[in-house]
């Protein structure tokens, strides 16, 4: 194991030039940069590799090469159709405003504050019966309103987002909506968090409060790289948000959501950290235009003490290969296995912490089968071995999941290395790893 570590590390060292680590300006993009910017996906690499291919801003011209600092600059900048490539320098916080942070009560509609909220839809005086309506409720999507035109920012067609060395999204959402041919790497992003969730008592048995908002999401759209990001709550992790009605005060949603038909996505050496609700791909049970589509490659991600949805999946072909995985609680599953899901699970590497035991990993929500391969699983400090989540689930879990999921990946650059030494390969995952 040590050996095939120092190798890769090795290998990394090959692809970064003595230059390439001398410092560049603040602002300016290196060389280095410039070549990763104009990177296309790779031939064969998972799903976002075939239809068109995904070359994001590769062809941009002259005209179509930004820098960006703050949240206008990046919003301009993302915006139209024409091939462009986006660097993002330092730190965007999608709340900064000329006049210092704005907070949520500067967002809020006149008719809305949290307290009133709270006095008029408690469940000893609204009940459970029915979701909240009324002035409040009105109130409070204005409120959702006017924070979504602040932090959720359209990304155009033909685009490539770069972090140049420390980049970070902050309070902000990239939305990837009927956007063809994107690609997304090195930034890490941080807390979406929804100023104004919403309280729906008919959500499960004791009611849910919900939110708006992913760092990023795919809709409608096809051919979308994303690759070294890291994914996380910030410094508001959902451990220290209250309890409203005994529910937690959710302001979080997904990190990476690819949903409404969506397809061709590849999702490669990111890390997600510390977040509830990781990845959902497909948000309806409706078997309708998604069917076929919501194909998704997984490969070399990190989820790192995620709460659940790492992936939930329906509908899609969905291939997970080589992706590491630690477990810690609070924690409820790893891999949602949906409606008309087909997900091919082979060669990655569960730590499972807190006493977690493996039948955990997976959840049903109405999939009927899964393809397991070369599940390695440690727990405790020992150094694991072979274990098949398949059996775990089936032998603590009625109905039992079947052992194929009805195709075999093909778009696969990587050939998967043995789950022990994933952990390995993941260690060059995330942001700050492709640019020095
Ligand atoms: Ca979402
Ligand atoms: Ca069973």
């Amino acid at each position: 194991m040590r050996m095939r570590g120092m190798a890769a590390v090795a290998a990394l060292a090959v692809l970064l030039p003595a230059s390439a680590a001398t410092a560049a300006p603040d602002s300016a993009p290196g060389w280095w940069a410039q070549k990763v910017a104009r990177q296309a996906l790779a031939a064969g690499d998972g799903w976002a590799a075939t239809g068109a291919g995904t070359t994001g801003g590769a062809a941009a011209d002259a005209t179509h090469v930004f820098v960006v600092h703050d949240r206008d600059e990046l919003a301009a900048a993302l915006a139209g159709a024409e091939p462009k490539i986006v660097y993002v320098a330092g730190t965007i916080d999608g709340l900064a405003g000329p006049d210092g942070p704005l907070t949520c009560a500067d967002l809020a509609d006149p008719g809305y504050t949290l307290e009133s909220y709270l006095a008029a839809y408690d469940p000893a005086v609204w009940g459970r019966a029915t979701d909240p309506s009324g002035p409040i409720e009105q109130a409070r999507v204005r409120s959702v309103a006017t924070q979504r035109a602040r932090t959720e920012l359209r990304v155009g067609p033909n685009t490539t987002v770069l972090g140049l060395s420390g980049a970070t999204l902050r309070h902000l959402t990239l939305m990837i909506d009927t956007a063809p041919n994107v690609i997304v790497r090195n930034l890490a992003f941080e807390d979406a968090a929804d100023c104004f969730p919403r309280w729906r008592p008919t959500d499960g048995a004791e009611g849910n409060w919900n939110s708006e908002y992913d760092l990023v999401s795919v809709r409608r759209s096809t051919n979308v790289w994303v690759d070294h990001n890291t994914f996380s709550d910030g410094d508001n992790p959902d451990s220290t948000q209250p309890v409203y009605f005994g529910r937690p005060w959710q302001v979080h949603d997904g990190a990476l959501d690819i949903t409404h038909t969506s397809d061709l996505v590849t999702v490669s050496a990111n890390v997600f950290t510390h977040h509830d609700k990781t990845m959902l791909i497909g948000s309806s049970d409706t078997v309708g235009p998604d069917v076929g589509k919501l194909r998704v490659t997984l490969r070399h991600n990190v989820f790192d003490g995620v709460g659940q949805r790492a992936p939930r999946v329906r509908f899609g072909q969905v291939d997970v290969y080589n992706n590491t995985f630690r477990v810690r609680e609070p924690y409820d599953y790893s891999v949602g296995l949906g409606i008309q899901s087909a997900v091919y699970l082979e060669n990655n590497f569960f730590d499972l912490g807190d006493g977690i035991p493996a039948d955990r990993v997976l959840k049903d929500w109405k999939g009927t089968a899964v393809t397991e391969l070369g599940s390695w699983v440690r727990t405790g400090t020992g150094l694991g071995g072979p274990v098949s989540l398949l059996a775990a689930y089936n032998g603590a879990h009625d109905p039992d999941f079947g052992p194929d999921a009805g195709w075999t990946p093909e778009l696969r650059a990587y050939k998967p290395a043995p789950a022990a030494v994933v952990p390995l390969l993941t260690l060059l995952s995330g942001a700050g790893r492709l640019l020095p």
